[in-house]
């Protein structure tokens, strides 16, 4: 029997389920990675996400030929190329991972339609998350939407099957990955893929499993202190693993299971068990996304979509300003920067400007949730969904919609000393520590270059408390 194993979310060649099923259950085992055509048709053509993909798929190719194997590449439209290669190769199955966005769903759907209608099997794989779809559920069965009694839920469902944290290994059955033809066509370079190389190398942005485990080793020692650390952008506090996570570089069980034996020997102080539940969060929207997906373009309290936004040119004009970090807020204005030149946003600050776009502009979360799905490296569809939700006070155990940041005080309480701001803007370089939060209190002439506020924020306050009376009943 031989198959193929179809790499999507999970871009290494190390305890891989899907990989590691394969290898148990054929004799021959070929690994393909697509470029889906479709995907990459409409992003602009210098994406650092796609850096990152070409830079780690290479990594995984040589991992692969390290144990005997190699990596095929399409560039194409998955529905077509799996089961073409799958007849190409006269494999008998595809084995790949579960994605959990609606239209990956609908996707693996029709492949899986179109390779049993060839006489092939399609087998799939819980693999980018510990607990999935339902399995953290209520006592009474039923599916969580408040996160806490979920992260209770399942952090008892580990500790009474810690097996599940036990790693997929390759390489007991590694002679059975089909060996590089001789005549083997070279990894397409991003120029054939259609992209320029963006600025992900030169901001040593690191990539791959190499990548991956290398973050993660400089964390280990910083997060006794994540717990105090992670609310200053200034700060170097969480582990910049996001990224990695999207793409399946690391291997969620292995960094849960260092986490909790670092628990369990009484290392990692408070930190370890608050990081540990913000990856939680992370499978808390992915579970929410797989029960609701009207989610996606709609509120997950309904009644939060007869919401009256902000329409026409004025709006598109705020919109705009907010996009090019020129609201005159400068704790907005610099983590729109931070987004814009590097694809990172620090996750004070996503809530930071996420509410600002809301409840300061009255502009739809859903424009903001899509700015942050073109420009954020880590775009996740399920915590990029949730998290626009939670600051729209519309999600399932969201901030309350009465509950109004002030940025000017989350910026003097989370970036005192405007260390981050001055990083950003530098224009504001020579304001005092407490000026600096606050710009249009000081004479013109020492802010050049830095625009007047966009809107009051008092008077935004109000009218955000207007906006919002038509789902007070309901909240
Ligand atoms: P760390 O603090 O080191 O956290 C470790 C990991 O936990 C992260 O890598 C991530 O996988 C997970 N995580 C942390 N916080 C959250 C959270 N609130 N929700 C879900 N998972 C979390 N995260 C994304 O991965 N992709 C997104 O598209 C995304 N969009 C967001 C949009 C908004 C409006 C908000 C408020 C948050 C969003 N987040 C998103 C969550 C969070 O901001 C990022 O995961 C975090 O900033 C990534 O940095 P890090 O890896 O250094 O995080």
């Amino acid at each position: 029997k031989s198959s193929l194993v179809w790499l999507r979310r999970d871009l290494r060649a190390f305890d891989h389920v899907a990989l590691h099923q394969a290898l148990q259950h054929s004799e021959r085992v070929y690994c393909v990675f697509i470029y889906d055509s479709t995907i990459l048709s409409v992003l602009p053509r210098i994406d650092r996400r796609v850096d990152f993909i070409h830079a780690s798929i290479a990594e995984v190719d040589a991992e692969l030929r390290e144990l005997g194997g190699y990596l095929i590449t399409r560039h194409a439209d998955p529905l077509q190329a799996i089961p073409q290669l799958a007849a190409e190769l006269g494999v008998d199955a595809v084995f790949c991972n579960h994605d959990y966005e609606p239209q990956a769903i609908a996707r693996d759907e029709a492949v899986q339609q179109a390779l049993q209608a060839d006489g092939r099997q399609f087998y799939s794989y819980k693999d980018q998350v510990i607990f999935e779809k339902s399995e953290v559920l209520s006592q009474t069965g039923g599916v969580f939407s408040v996160f806490t009694p979920y992260k209770n839920a399942w952090l008892k469902k580990l500790a009474a099957d810690p097996t599940v944290l036990a790693p997929y290994h390759i390489e007991p059955h590694a002679a059975r990955l089909a060996p590089p033809p001789a005549t083997a066509t070279p990894l397409p370079t991003l120029a054939e893929l259609g992209f320029e190389p963006s600025n992900l190398a030169s901001l040593q942005i690191p990539t791959g499993m190499s990548g991956a485990a290398s973050l993660f080793e400089q964390f280990l020692p910083r997060i006794a202190q994540y717990k105090d650390a992670r609310d200053f952008p200034a700060v170097k506090g969480p582990s910049y693993l996001s990224l990695h996570f999207r793409f399946g570089t690391l291997s969620v069980r292995h960094v849960v299971r260092t986490i909790v034996d670092l628990m369990e020997r009484g290392a990692g102080g408070e930190g370890a068990a608050v990081w540990l539940a913000e990856l939680i969060w992370r499978e808390f929207y992915a579970m929410i996304l797989y029960h609701h997906p009207y989610v996606v373009g709609g509120s997950f309290k309904p009644a939060y979509d007869a919401i009256e936004w902000e329409q026409g040119a004025q709006a598109e004009e705020l919109f705009a300003a907010w996009c090019a970090g020129r609201t005159g807020y400068p704790l907005v204005d610099a983590a729109m920067a931070q987004l814009n030149q590097t694809g990172y946003m620090h996750n004070r600050l996503r809530m930071v400007t996420a509410c600002f776009l809301i409840k300061d502009l009255g502009i739809d979360w859903r424009w903001g949730e899509a700015y942050f799905a073109l420009h954020l490296n880590d775009f996740d569809l399920a915590s990029n969904n949730g998290g626009w939700q939670w600051a729209s006070s519309s999600g399932c155990d969201a901030q309350p919609y009465f509950r109004i940041f002030n940025p000017i005080t989350q910026s003097e309480k989370f970036d005192a000393s405007g260390k981050f701001i001055r990083r950003y803007l530098p224009q504001l370089k020579s304001l005092s520590d407490k000026e600096i939060h606050a710009p249009w209190l000081v004479p013109r002439m020492l802010r050049p270059d830095y625009p007047e506020p966009i809107v009051m924020h008092d008077e935004a306050r109000k009218r955000t408390l207007e906006r919002y009376a038509v789902v007070k009943k309901t909240d």
